[in-house]
């Protein structure tokens, strides 16, 4: 139905889906984790999945140097400059925030992998991060490297067939297990896995609802960035597609109710939720993305909001490391 593009295969997966046997008992639902945190130990989550596809294309570009941007705690920043390090090319990362105090968490992993770490404040960076990128840029190629610039969180129409490839996992892991989820979940922050799992559902031919809880953004946002990011991939690779695929036919679902004071920044429910999941199932989320989600979908569930569903899969992204910079936000 459709082939794939050059890949590198980075990953480890397929990664197990896994049944909550206690919570679902105490939320009276069928709820398993696809653990998309188990695709690496340090190269964890799920930009792995999205860069053994832009990775390809940059190397098949003849680029030998990468430039991408995030926040601080960026697992996107981290995964990439890992695996500059393991792949032998030049990472540049256009970072978010001033570091305050020693590097922790994800930035300390970037600065132990080599990557060449540019930290500007909020607001310049918001303002201008075309320019930041094109400066980093510049740099490498001033220095005899071939950059190839990866947008935020690889999320564009070749990091999404990361999670195209993801859904066709999902569907041996449906019919091993024999279940037909009526809803796939997960956390929403630059929207690429959220357009990679809708559009593999949609080729695949699904009715499942593939829901993503936003992190940050609004409901509107993250309609409009999962349709382009849709838009971009059939732009680049209608002529690999056998049949004929309306991108505008996908249904796009976005919960923004659970984003609480902002990007990174969680309420104590949260917390609260992270260390309940990890002393019940021993599975650990973090703060800014899992976590978030996480909430967000016990919330409904409680609220009746998921009545009628069948089974539901939780796709736990990874970000473990990101627990460790908000350490004082548990209470034990
Ligand atoms: C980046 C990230 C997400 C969000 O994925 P997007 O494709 O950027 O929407 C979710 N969870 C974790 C742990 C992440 O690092």
């Amino acid at each position: 139905m459709f082939t794939f593009p050059k890949r590198l295969n980075l990953a480890l997966t397929p990664t197990p889906l896994q049944y909550l046997t206690r919570v679902s008992a105490e939320l009276g639902v069928n709820l398993w984790v696809k653990r998309d945190d188990l695709t690496g130990s340090t190269l964890s989550g799920n930009k792995v999945r999205k860069l053994e596809f832009v990775l390809a294309e940059a190397i098949e570009q003849g680029c030998n140097s990468i430039v991408t941007c995030g926040g601080l705690q960026s697992n996107h920043c981290r995964a990439t400059a890992l695996l500059g390090a393991q792949l032998g090319l030049k990472v540049a990362l256009v970072l978010r925030g001033e570091e305050a105090g020693a590097a922790d968490g994800n930035l300390l992993l970037d600065h132990l992998a080599g990557a060449d770490i540019q930290m500007y404040p909020v607001r310049e960076y918001r303002d201008s991060l075309g320019q930041l990128l094109n400066r980093a840029a510049d740099k490498l190629k001033q220095q005899g490297c071939q950059p190839f610039v990866i947008p935020t969180g690889a999320s564009d129409g070749i990091g999404i067939w990361g999670y195209i490839a993801a859904a066709r996992e999902l569907e041996a892991d449906f019919s091993q297990h024999r279940i037909v989820p009526s809803h796939i979940v997960s956390a929403t922050g630059s929207g690429g896995t959220q357009a990679g799992l809708t559009l593999g559902a949609h080729l695949l031919g699904w009715s499942t609802k593939v829901l993503g809880m936003a992190v940050c953004d609004d409901e509107a946002y993250f309609k409009a960035k999962v349709r382009s990011d849709m838009r971009d991939w059939y732009d680049r690779y209608q002529h690999m597609l056998s049949d004929s695929v309306d991108v505008e036919q996908c249904r796009i679902h976005v919960n923004d109710h659970y984003i609480g004071p902002g990007y990174a920044k969680a309420e104590h429910d949260v917390f609260e939720t992270i260390a309940w999941l990890a002393r019940t199932e021993g599975l650990v989320l973090d703060p800014v993305y899992t976590g978030k989600a996480f909430h967000g979908l016990v919330e409904e569930i409680k609220k009746g909001a998921m009545a009628g569903a069948t089974d539901i899969v939780f796709v736990h992204t990874g970000g473990i490391f990101g627990v460790f910079p908000q350490r004082d936000q548990f209470d034990f």
